[in-house]
């Protein structure tokens, strides 16, 4: 069993070359330019005991199969070349790729679960979803919630993993993720990353273990794409190849296709929304009817912020930004976590973790800042009862990168149409 040479360590290149050229250095070599698509779910051999011989090894070690994949749920060509170049852009010798973010986080829980080590320490706020799979147990895992500074007194003999996403969804609250490491100790520390992608941090390189993407988000970048990646060691991919064997949560190939694509210009795509975005956080924290503005320290092309007003009444008046849920895009995509996003986490959780009812969660995308700007501005007015425009219970805007703190502000009240 060889596992594939294509993560070999390569001569250092640059992030931006990297992104355009990992996963492809077969190609010119095949006499192709765009990298084909395999859509194959089985693949013949007249052999049956190279393939038995074959499936052993796969079924012992989990490492990638040399030669064809006898199946496509244990593996498929162009989806692994999309993992070898999220390997690439993480900084990691491999990458498991799954149908989506959640089937990621599944088969990472499991692969810990499997072992005996069914208890998970999270940080709050967490994806939406994420946060109800833990804190549901549906996969027999048990959760303690803490923040970074209770994780080492939150681990146990068995605790299996410890969660953190940062800059986190949707407050894009941060942590120190050298100092998290630190803190847990021989148990494995998982980043989600979907936020800031490889482009602006690698966990790895400050002592995360394993490193999650919803690629539905930035790697795909198009909004046309649903996929989950998993960036870690090879000892920790196998197992997670044979967990997403036996579960079936692969990734189709076609999906493995606009992933390695949007992987090429992740980096121009992230850079150019991440100054859009600091822009934006700045116009905003300077608006009297803001409350207040989140930007990571990190950058990014995330913006939280809170209104004074109701959240609802800007989510309804955009017309060019997209009143939508998801992110990373090319265009800019506006939600209302309360309602949409982390509706699913109790209500006392999420606002113990940040998550105002009054906060809006905007995914700047590549269209010019003062069209956005404009768009933003009309929806902030946007039926507005101007008895109600003072913004006289609380104080003056804070400043953009102001350490996200926990408020509860107090429900929207309705507001009647005013048209
Ligand atoms: C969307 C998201 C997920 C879940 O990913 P899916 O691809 O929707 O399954 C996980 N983590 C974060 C931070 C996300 O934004």
């Amino acid at each position: 069993m060889e596992f594939a040479a294509s993560n070999a360590p390569a001569p250092t290149r640059a992030l931006a070359t990297e992104a355009v050229h990992a996963g492809r250095e077969d190609l010119v070599e095949l006499g192709l330019h765009a990298a084909p698509i395999d859509l194959s779910t089985t693949y013949p051999s007249h052999d049956v005991a190279a393939e038995a011989a074959r499936i052993d090894a796969f079924a012992s070690t989990g490492g990638r199969l040399d030669g064809p994949p006898v199946y496509a749920r244990l593996d498929n060509p162009t989806t692994a070349r999309f993992e070898t170049a999220l390997a690439r852009l993480e900084g990691t010798e491999s990458a498991v790729a799954f149908a989506s973010g959640m089937a990621a986080l599944t088969a990472v829980l499991l692969v810990r679960a499997s072992m005996g080590l069914r208890h998970v320490v999270a940080v709050r706020p967490l994806y939406g979803c994420s946060d109800h799979l833990l804190e549901g147990g549906l996969l027999g895992t048990e959760v303690t919630w803490t923040d970074p500074a209770g994780v080492a007194a939150a681990i146990r003999p068995d605790t299996g993993l410890v969660m953190v996403e940062t800059p986190a969804n949707p407050t894009l609250a941060e942590a120190d993720i050298a100092a998290l490491a630190h803190s847990c100790g021989s148990v494995p520390l998982l980043v989600d990353n979907t936020f800031a992608t490889p482009v602006l941090q690698r966990p790895v390189e400050h002592g995360a273990r394993i490193v999650l993407h919803s690629a539905t988000k930035y790697l795909g970048g198009h909004g046309d794409v649903m996929g989950g990646v998993v960036a870690c060691d090879e000892e920790f991919a196998a197992a997670l190849r044979q967990v997403r064997f036996a579960t079936g949560g692969v990734l189709h190939p076609m999906a493995g296709y606009l992933l390695l694509r949007g992987l090429s210009t992740l980096p121009v795509r992230v850079r150019a929304a991440s100054t859009t975005a600091a822009d934006l956080a700045r116009r905003l924290a300077a608006d009297p009817r803001v409350s207040r503005v989140h930007y990571p320290s990190v950058g990014g092309a995330m913006v939280s912020f809170e209104v004074y007003g109701d959240p609802r009444d800007v989510i309804a008046g955009v017309r060019l930004i997209t009143p939508a849920v998801s992110l990373g895009s090319v265009d800019s995509l506006i939600q209302h976590p309360a309602s949409i996003s982390h509706r699913i986490v109790a209500e006392g959780d999420r606002r113990a973790a940040g998550v105002s009812d009054r906060l809006l969660r905007m995914s700047v995308g590549l269209e010019d800042v003062e069209d956005l700007w404009a768009d933003l501005c009309e929806a902030l007015s946007a039926r507005r009862d101007p008895a109600r425009t003072a913004p006289a219970r609380t104080p003056a805007p804070e400043a953009v990168h102001a350490a996200p703190r926990t408020e509860a502000a107090g429900a929207p009240e309705p507001r009647p149409s005013v048209r």
